[in-house]
């Protein structure tokens, strides 16, 4: 396979040239959602959550997070939601504009109960 032909138009690039055919613009634009997206997850469930007073999630969460958001940029999924150790919730909708949203929630519960003495 030839490397130096655009896979969305078929024509010959330059090396080290990137084809600016509207697919090969669509790709370059989701590669850079990707990014971001990633950078969004690392402050919404990494370590850098800490600082907004939330417990970062596994490495392991972290990295499955970042595969569904991949697929919702790359419009393979329209949404995706995932429910993490410690209840913590994760959800990536892809909205208008082609825009993902990223949005973190935990269902925070202080519940006690007392029982009742009849002696
Ligand atoms: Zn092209």
């Amino acid at each position: 396979m030839n490397e130096n032909v655009c896979k969305h138009c078929g024509q010959v690039v330059m090396p080290g040239m990137r084809c600016d055919c509207p697919g090969a613009q669509m790709e370059k634009r989701t590669e850079m959602q990707k990014v971001k997206a990633h950078e969004a997850i690392n402050v919404l469930f990494g370590e850098q959550c800490k600082a907004d007073g939330y417990e970062p999630v596994s490495e392991e969460e972290l990295r499955a997070l970042k595969k569904l958001s991949d697929y919702v940029a790359e419009r393979k999924l329209i949404s995706a939601s995932a429910l993490l150790g410690g209840d913590v919730k994760a959800k990536f909708v892809r909205g208008s504009e082609g825009r993902v949203k990223i949005e973190r929630s935990e269902s925070k519960k202080s519940q006690t109960e007392i029982g009742y003495w009849s002696n």
